[in-house]
């Protein structure tokens, strides 16, 4: 929401959520990647020639463009990355495309923008249809290139990020952007959408790029070079700082530095509430090369690997040797309780490219997570052989996303199964024990906990999609962002039964979403006799902390009465007074 207004040069205080903790100033970068679909839009048949010029121009800037990216990514990284242009190039010689957005031209005069994009869409809705894994990996490349031409064809430069430190103000950022930004140079980031939970935000925490989200027209108002200064904590983005905010925020910071310094200290130290109650912290994970953060923050183990991230940004598929090799370099640097691998989780808001139709109206309600894998079987087939040949190299648990009941669970386990039979039939190695485990993040499943414990070994709650399908909330959609309430009754009388039954199966129960790594539920989290955590690295020391100050007993108390209050603000109030009472101190701002 904004604030407050003023004329240029005057300090602008905005107020959003803030998703990713941490301060950042420096000056403005705008991005303006987001891309409008064009339409159609009629012109005079006269006019018709002259967009035959421009779409010729366009496609020789994009040619330009794409060779500058070529050589530059094969001297920086290498001939394999760089191929990926070749094949945009390519697209661009095709005469085939060029005939027929001409024909579209003469027969319904309309501006170059709208025919082109409706060509190439064609092809992309065509090579989707076909049943070639490879052919509908190709579309991601072609809207790749459609979009550039159109770019161009509109006059926008493309997207060059600044080779110098900045503040990142976009309209939106997906999942797949959020891997991409340069860590060394994006020192934080503000959006006009998103929310707490939704994929980008959950990777700034992993990355540690403070970031704000929830700013509607910031792209319009501001502009690049400004100077700017996010705090992730409070959810503001302050446009020219004045010298006092300036001044206060350099406290602010030494206070956090100091903290931060502090709760380095207690990385060996085991989580163990003051009267004895041991819980295991495990870190969540997008990229195996946040091992190194693992370790650095005391995790025990992988709590999440978020797989669906090794499928991301690259132009085919990984074989399953890839697969196999990544898992087990994982499993071997994770810590002795090891990695909790999930199988891919793709829909939703995360990796559309795996996507062999058109698109969802509700893709979180759509083709996602394990109904993806159970449709296409050697995708699937080939992640759990993967993961089953990692489990030599150290402790491996897998686990299957948005299972919603007995049916799911059972066809996946049978896959894994089959994959058990062949390896063996091969002579293959792997863990006969490795234990399995359903996430518990549909209601249905929530509701149904006694069934489905009696068949996995573990559950594993996705707080972030149980609250969006309990309480109908979008998780990425800022306009509800006040309705996803983690304190929730309805909520609490989920955790409650999810883990009463696992208790009661006598299986282990660990949350992995965003509330296992909020200081402020810490006691709520114990109180439910959660076994495991599982969080973003950076979130780690301060939720140990917090366990280490607390008495069990005390949060049993607290849980036992929030499940009684039945109004989401007067549970919430209770558990941060809990909080409060015993390490008031995290909560410097
Ligand atoms: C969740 O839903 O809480 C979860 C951990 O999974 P993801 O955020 O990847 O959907
Ligand atoms: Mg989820």
């Amino acid at each position: 929401m904004v604030q407050k207004s003023a004329p240029p040069g005057e300090e602008i205080i905005l107020v959003g959520i803030g998703v990713s903790p941490g301060i950042a100033r420096g000056p403005v970068h705008l991005s303006t990647a987001v891309f409008e679909t064009p339409q159609l839009e009629e012109i005079p048949p006269e006019g018709v020639e002259g967009e035959r010029v421009r779409l010729r121009a366009a496609l020789a800037a994009t040619r330009q463009q794409l060779q500058v990216m070529r050589d530059r990514i094969a001297s920086e990284i290498g001939t394999k990355d760089a191929d990926i242009f070749d094949a945009h190039l390519l697209m661009l010689e095709d005469r085939s495309v060029l005939d027929e957005v001409f024909s579209r031209l003469e027969q319904r005069p309309q501006k170059a923008e709208g025919a082109f994009y409706g060509v190439m869409s064609r092809y992309v809705e065509t090579l989707k249809r076909i049943g070639d894994e490879y052919l509908r990996e190709r579309t991601v490349d072609i809207e790749d290139v459609a979009r550039r031409v159109v770019r161009n064809l509109r006059g926008l430069q493309p997207e060059h990020a600044p080779g110098e430190p900045h503040v990142l103000l976009c309209a939106e950022l997906t999942p797949s952007d959020t891997a991409g930004l340069d860590r060394a140079t994006v020192l934080g980031f503000a959006t006009e959408g998103g929310s707490h939970t939704s994929h980008s935000t959950i990777m700034a925490r992993s990355m540690g790029i403070p970031a704000v989200v929830g700013l509607p027209d910031i792209t319009a108002r501001f502009h690049t070079g400004q100077d700017a200064l996010l705090d992730g904590y409070q959810g503001l983005l302050i446009l020219n700082p004045s010298p006092e905010t300036i001044a206060n925020y350099a406290v602010t910071r030494r206070k956090k530095a100091a903290l931060e310094r502090h709760l380095r200290e207690m990385v060996d130290l085991p989580a163990e509430t003051c009267d004895g109650r041991r819980i295991v912290l495990a870190a969540n994970i997008e990229f195996e090369s946040e091992m190194a953060e693992v370790k650095a923050w005391g995790a025990e183990g992988v709590g999440l690997y978020r797989t669906e991230f090794l499928f991301l940004n690259r132009p085919s598929l990984p074989s399953e040797d890839e697969q196999a090799g990544n898992y087990a370099r994982i499993a071997s640097a994770a810590g002795p309780e090891g990695v909790i691998i999930r199988t891919l989780d793709v829909g939703g808001d995360k990796l559309h490219s795996l996507h062999g139709s058109l698109a969802e109206a509700n893709p979180f309600l759509g083709w996602r997570g394990i109904r993806v894998s159970l449709k296409r079987r050697q995708l699937f087939k080939s992640q759990l052989r993967a993961i089953l040949r990692a489990s030599t190299s150290g402790k491996v648990r897998v686990l299957f996303p948005m299972i919603s009941g007995l049916e799911e669970l059972r066809e996946a386990r049978a896959t894994l199964q089959e994959c058990r039979e062949e390896l063996r039939a091969e002579g293959i190695p792997f863990d006969e024990a490795m234990e399995t485990g359903a996430m518990i993040e549909v209601p249905s499943a929530a509701l149904m906990a006694d069934s489905l414990a009696k068949e996995v070994d573990f559950f594993s709650i996705g707080t972030n999609d149980l609250i969006q399908y309990t309480l109908a909330v979008d998780r990425g959609n800022e306009m509800v962002a006040d309705l996803y309430q983690p304190c929730h009754p309805g909520i609490l009388k989920l955790l409650g039964n999810i883990s009463d039954a696992a208790r009661r199966a006598g299986i282990w129960t660990g949350v992995c979403g965003e509330m296992a790594g909020d200081i402020s539920l810490t006691p709520l989290m114990v109180g439910l006799g959660f076994h495991e955590l599982s969080m973003s690295t950076p979130q780690l020391p301060m939720v140990k902390y917090a366990i280490r100050k607390l008495p069990a007993e005390r949060c049993v108390r607290l849980a036992q009465d929030a499940l009684l209050l039945g109004e989401t603000a007067k549970i919430r109030d209770r558990c941060r007074e809990v909080a409060l009472e015993y390490y008031s101190e995290l909560f410097v701002s």
